[in-house]
């Protein structure tokens, strides 16, 4: 036999007992999104690398060591997509979807970042993101926090999530910020580890949400950012606070949240969850006002989150909350002359007539033992049978695979039977 060829590591399949638990969190996503007036946007998974290097930032976890970088055949360097908020605003700047009006689009699909694979880390992940454009104000910020709170509360895990919240400036406030938590770092740097110390001068607020425990241990008289916030910075984060109060969300507010990419300001924000163990954060967002006009369109204020599919399903999964709609609801048993094709026949009637129904037809051939039992393992409601008889009079045998009661039918009166299952 020939050598099995398998797939990437980190790199899963979605299989077919999976994909019903998938396809409905999609749905709900993406009902819930649509609730709200936001759009759809596909872009390539594919870009130029300096898109991501100049978006991202050089120097944070995703640009320096994830990416998936190849050279393309005429030399250009392009990267899998780590995340989808840069190839969004590139593509929101090509198109010319952002110079006058503002735009409320979301996508969905997969991520590439080359980490560590284990449970809820993987190298081809699934995200949907949302992004604002053209809206500065908390209100939005506010929506978008709304929306995910609506869609924990469909999918049924609110209870076991909970947000996390931080403004963390303007740029100038950042800078500000930078110098005396570089002085602070210093004092202590016989503790640091060598990541932090690396961090300390190219990226400092990351040394904030190191998982060092002896690092976390000094950071409690590190400066705090707040201290440093500009009064509009304040305000817009005060005016965000009060919002999510009326609306009834509870959050903590958390100085050390940062967030790992470059272009964050003003608000940032994770709903973590404790049912997952250490990859706890589900979904993570926030402003970047800047991005825009960073990457050669007109400054334009923008805010934006992403969640992580993968640790959505495993939530639901560790939760139980698995349930989803039968995949065949009917399985057409057919034996005797001519009784296929009359089969496939009533098959496409009742599609055509039930909308939404979910019929299968038995093929292969086998007596009505081994029929039965293909319908009972297809997970199927409802047996149809057909056989000679039933043919010569447009009659059909229902039999209720549930409860296991059995009934003749025209085959007209059959239609109202089925639609009671959809
Ligand atoms: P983490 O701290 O877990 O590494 P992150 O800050 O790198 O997350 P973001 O870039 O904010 O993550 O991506 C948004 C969401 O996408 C995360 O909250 C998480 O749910 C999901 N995510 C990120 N990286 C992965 C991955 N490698 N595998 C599965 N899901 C991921
Ligand atoms: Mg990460």
């Amino acid at each position: 036999m020939a050598k099995k060829i398998q797939a990437i590591r980190g790199m899963n399949d979605c299989l077919p007992t999976q994909s019903p638990l998938w396809q409905k969190l999609e749905n709900t996503v993406k009902n819930v999104i649509s609730a709200y007036g936001y759009n759809e946007v596909r872009m390539p998974i594919v870009e130029m690398t300096h898109l991501f290097s100049r978006a991202i930032g050089e120097v944070t976890d995703v640009v320096e060591k994830e990416m998936y970088t190849f050279e393309d055949r005429n030399g250009d360097s392009l990267t899998l997509r780590p995340e989808g908020t840069a190839g969004c605003v590139r593509s929101c700047i090509e198109n010319s979807l952002i110079n006058r009006d503002e735009q409320r689009l979301w996508y969905m699909g997969p991520m590439f970042r080359h980490e560590r694979p284990q449970k809820g880390r993987y190298r081809q992940f699934h995200q949907c993101g949302v992004e604002v454009f053209g809206l500065e104000g908390p209100d939005v910020d506010a929506e978008l926090i709304m929306m995910t709170a609506r869609l924990w509360r469909e999918l049924g895990i609110d209870k076991h999530v909970r947000l996390e919240l931080n403004s963390i400036g303007s740029l100038e406030d950042r800078a500000n910020y930078r110098t005396a938590l570089i002085e602070f770092l210093e004092q202590h740097i016989d503790i640091l580890d060598d990541d932090c110390k690396r961090r300390m001068h190219t990226n400092p607020l990351r040394v904030l949400d190191t998982k060092n425990p002896d690092v976390q241990a000094i950071l409690g008289d590190a400066p705090r950012l707040s201290d440093y916030l500009g009064e509009e910075s304040k305000e817009h984060f005060t005016g965000l606070c009060e919002l999510l109060d009326a609306a009834g969300i509870e959050y903590t507010v958390n100085e050390r949240l940062v967030r790992g990419l470059d272009y964050y300001n003003r608000t940032v924000f994770e709903w973590i969850t404790e049912s997952l163990g250490a990859q706890g954060t589900v979904c993570g967002g926030g402003r970047y006002d800047g991005l825009v006009e960073q990457l050669g369109g007109k400054a334009t204020p923008a805010v934006g989150f992403a969640m992580g599919l993968e640790r959505l399903v495993l939530m639901l999964e560790t939760l139980e909350l698995t349930d989803v709609r039968r995949s065949v609801d009917v399985y057409m048993v057919t034996a005797g002359e001519g009784t296929m094709l009359a089969g496939m026949k009533l098959a496409e009637t009742l599609r055509e007539q039930v909308p939404g129904l979910r019929v299968m037809s038995h093929f292969g051939g086998g007596n009505f033992k081994k029929q039965f039992k293909r319908a009972d393992k297809v997970g199927a409601a409802v047996a149809l049978v057909l056989g000679e008889n039933e043919v010569a009079d447009n009659t059909v045998v229902v039999k209720d695979l549930i409860g296991g009661t059995q009934d003749t039918l025209s085959q007209a009166d059959v239609v109202a039977k089925l639609a009671e299952l959809v």
